[in-house]
């Protein structure tokens, strides 16, 4: 995996600087198959440190490509999907279990109208809280790296995303500070110094009410975690994908990183890993995605290269 030339070659400490150095990666997803977006990046931090997946639904409002089998059931076979795509990027998973979607998936078009804000709003109402559900997850794997979409673009504009994007952010804020400590105190502007005054860190709790469903982490204490950086993925062929997805403004993205270089101890290049991953979600891509006409070029074209936004850093630790 090397840096795109057109890259400034004297940036000593891009994302792949970070994870050769034994940085941890987290990726907060909104999907079962968001995660081949950065299979290449999940797959080299998993074998230098840790890497992790975070998804916040199980796809059940998606489409069957395999079985007409739909909502819980098609959740069911969707986590599969997704632990497995995991296990062949060596990455832990926590699947947080919101509801993808407005009863009926695709086939409801009234999916296709709800905004990031309501899809939020939605997964409250469930009576668990997504943010604190993230926070809890960043506290107990402690990412030194978080990776989601962008907010604007969402890669694919899917509202799902975009709202993941923006628990994201808050949460990059919120799981270095520990609920009732007023802003303006020495340890608040430590933990968050690119955040805006308009927008207070939520604060949490040093105990969540919920622990993540799966992982190692599970047993390790919740106390406030500052991950060093948070980065927003996007999609520079979007277009070529739909008409009605925004470019990204080229000067936003400050890494491309391709994904063509060699695995030593797989023997087999990144590309091809995130591919592999990729192939697992058969009920989105079809029985044998690998050989399908319609996904693979697509898929095999986004996963070519990795276009990122450095979103936020804070001071890293020990600095
Ligand atoms: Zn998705």
């Amino acid at each position: 995996m090397n840096r795109n030339p057109n890259q400034p070659a004297n940036r000593p400490d891009g994302i792949l600087d970070l994870i050769d150095r034994g940085k941890s990666l987290m990726l907060v997803s909104a999907h079962p198959d968001d995660e081949t977006i950065v299979g290449a990046l999940l797959a080299r931090a998993a074998e230098r440190s840790r890497a992790c997946v975070a998804c916040l639904t199980n796809g059940e409002g998606g489409r069957n490509l395999v079985a007409p089998v739909y909502d819980a059931e098609l959740a069911e076979i969707r986590a599969k999907e997704l632990t497995e795509a995991c296990a062949v990027l060596g990455a832990e998973l926590f699947l947080l279990g919101f509801w993808n979607g407005l009863p009926g998936g695709v086939r409801n078009p009234a999916n296709a109208r709800e905004t990031p804000e309501e899809a939020i709003a939605r997964w409250r109402r469930s009576g668990r809280d997504p943010l604190a559900e993230i926070v809890c997850v960043i506290r107990r794997w402690k990412p030194d790296i978080l990776v989601t979409f962008d907010p604007d673009q969402g890669f694919t504009m899917h509202k799902e995303h975009r709202a993941a994007s923006i628990l994201t952010a808050q949460a990059f804020r919120g799981a270095g500070e520990l609920e009732n400590r007023k802003p303006g105190k020495p340890g608040d502007r430590r933990a968050s110094p690119n955040r805006r005054r308009s927008e207070p860190a939520p604060g949490f709790p040093e105990r969540q009410a919920r622990p993540p469903s799966s992982g190692e982490a599970s047993q390790s204490p919740v106390s406030p975690w500052r991950p060093e950086r948070l980065y927003y993925m996007v999609n520079r062929h979007a277009k070529q994908r739909d008409e009605t997805i925004p470019e990204v403004d080229p000067s936003r993205i400050t890494e491309i990183v391709r994904t063509d270089s060699l695995s030593a101890k797989r023997g087999k290049t990144y590309h091809q890993i995130a591919l592999e991953a990729w192939s697992r979600h058969a009920t989105q891509f079809g029985p044998d995605p690998l050989n399908n006409p319609e996904w693979r070029p697509r898929v095999q074209r986004e996963v070519n290269e990795i276009a990122l936004i450095l979103a936020a850093t804070t001071k890293p630790r020990g600095a």
